[in-house]
């Protein structure tokens, strides 16, 4: 075996006992060189890890399996939660994930809880290192000053998932997923993937459809980036009224789901709160319901998609610009529309796409580009949200939107120096800045 210090490693329990003569040595020396050039040379495969999702349809004793996962995947969580809660609260200390697997098997051992014996262990581990992460995404969060969740117990009304980091397998000419303990299910396999499967998470939704999450490592290469030019850049202003500006001139409409469909939704919320608890009426209801809102997501991902591949074929850098959406959604007679048209979303969908055909992706600081600043370097500080449209001192007539979404793109392609997806720090800011004074959180145009 060859180790990277140039040391050769003997393994006693081959068998073949021999210490390498001197020809066996050089030989292995050679390699050895050959991979501390390759090293220097910077040459690395970039492994990409990449989901797919895939609808699955399982069989009725398939179905009972998964549900007995999912129940079992989430009672472990909160029993997690509560074990950590309860050691904090008595001696202030945290509880590991390592400490809490280890009571796994004691657990299944246990005659009130034998029956978490009887589904696949590993999606129990599973969930207790999801647990984990949530702790320390709250520390984090914590530690930077913001207010992060603290993890919550699950409960059945919530998303059911469970996850499989090892032992699954795809079959593609059978079209199914095997998974441990639940066996081979059928599936819809529509886009063909290679690489290594990392995670499969199975998920239900609340319109009783199951999906498959796989998460792949794939040995694609990253594609180069593409030279940022002006010509080929674009600018990308969002508000609420139209979903986006570009640099270009173009608006692209706010489709509105939520909204177009808020009366229907409103009326089968109604009609599932005048059903019965525990009935079977209350059930269809609330599927009816589920379904409903459903469709308002699949229109908009759709919508999403849409946009966001259009806009990374046509264009070669994408300038956007950083928003604070989480200070905007706290305006309550707002949060609604915003959450609605997912900006984000759209964002981190633009970036991905970015990073896998090579393109550049700018993201700018929040306060920077401006629909009060003009080209000739003016600024229109009286401008308020009424004003669509306003007349520079130097005769230029200015649609705020465009002028803003023309003023992301500048602003872009001024730094190019700034890495891809980074906010820009204050003191690079051009000239016409905003000073920390008179930041104002961006509003959403009406
Ligand atoms: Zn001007």
């Amino acid at each position: 075996m060859l180790q990277p210090g140039g040391s050769v490693r003997f393994d006693p329990s081959s068998g073949q006992g021999d210490a390498p003569t001197s020809e066996a040595h050089s030989v292995l020396k050679v390699v050895d060189g050959k991979i501390r050039e390759f090293l220097k040379k910077k040459v690395y495969f970039c492994a990409m890890l990449r989901a797919f999702k895939y609808r699955l349809y399982p069989t009725e004793p398939q179905q009972i399996l998964l549900a007995q996962h999912f129940g079992c995947v989430r009672w472990v969580y909160n029993w997690g939660l509560s074990k950590r809660k309860e050691v904090f609260e008595q001696r202030g200390e945290s509880l590991s994930c390592n400490a809490l697997i280890i009571e796994l098997p004691i657990l299944k051992k246990s005659e009130e809880t034998a029956w978490l014996g009887e589904v696949y262990s590993q999606t129990l581990q599973s969930s207790l290192r999801n647990l984990d992460s949530a702790y320390k995404r709250f520390f984090k969060a914590k530690s930077h000053g913001k207010h992060g969740g603290f993890p919550r117990f699950k409960s059945k009304h919530d998303r059911q998932s469970c996850q499989f980091p090892q032992g699954v397998s795809v079959s593609w000419e059978a079209n199914t997923l095997e998974f441990p303990k639940i066996g081979a299910v059928n599936a819809v396999l529509h886009r063909a993937f290679e690489g290594k499967i990392k995670t499969v998470t199975i998920s239900k939704t609340p319109t009783n459809k199951y999906f498959a999450s796989v998460l792949v490592e794939t040995t694609e290469e990253i594609p180069a980036k593409v030279p940022r030019e002006e010509s080929s850049t674009i600018g990308i202003d969002v508000g609420l009224k139209d979903f986006a500006t570009l640099s270009t001139g173009e608006k692209i409409a706010n489709p509105k789901h939520l909204k177009k469909s808020l009366k229907r939704l409103k009326y089968l919320q109604y009609k599932h709160s005048k059903k019965a608890k525990g009935g079977k009426n209350r059930e269809k209801a609330r599927k009816r319901l589920a379904k409903r809102y459903e469709k308002v997501t699949n229109q908009r991902n759709d919508f999403l998609h849409k946009v966001s591949n259009r806009i990374v074929r046509e264009n070669q850098t994408v300038c956007v610009e950083n928003l604070n959406i989480a200070g905007m959604m706290k305006n309550h007679t707002l949060a609604q529309a915003i959450g609605d048209v997912s900006w984000s979303k759209f964002l981190t969908m633009v970036e991905y796409k970015c990073a896998w055909s090579g393109k550049n992706f700018v993201k700018i600081g929040r306060f920077e580009p401006s629909s009060k600043q003009c080209p000739c370097g003016k600024r229109n500080d009286g401008l308020t949200l009424s004003d669509r449209t306003w007349r520079c001192e130097c005769g230029l007539e200015h649609d705020r939107d465009i002028l803003a979404a023309c003023n992301i793109k500048a602003f872009g392609l001024k730094n190019l120096i700034t890495n891809v997806g980074q906010e820009l720090p204050e003191r690079t800011l051009g000239e016409s800045a905003t000073s920390r004074g008179d930041v104002e959180p961006r509003n959403p145009r009406l």
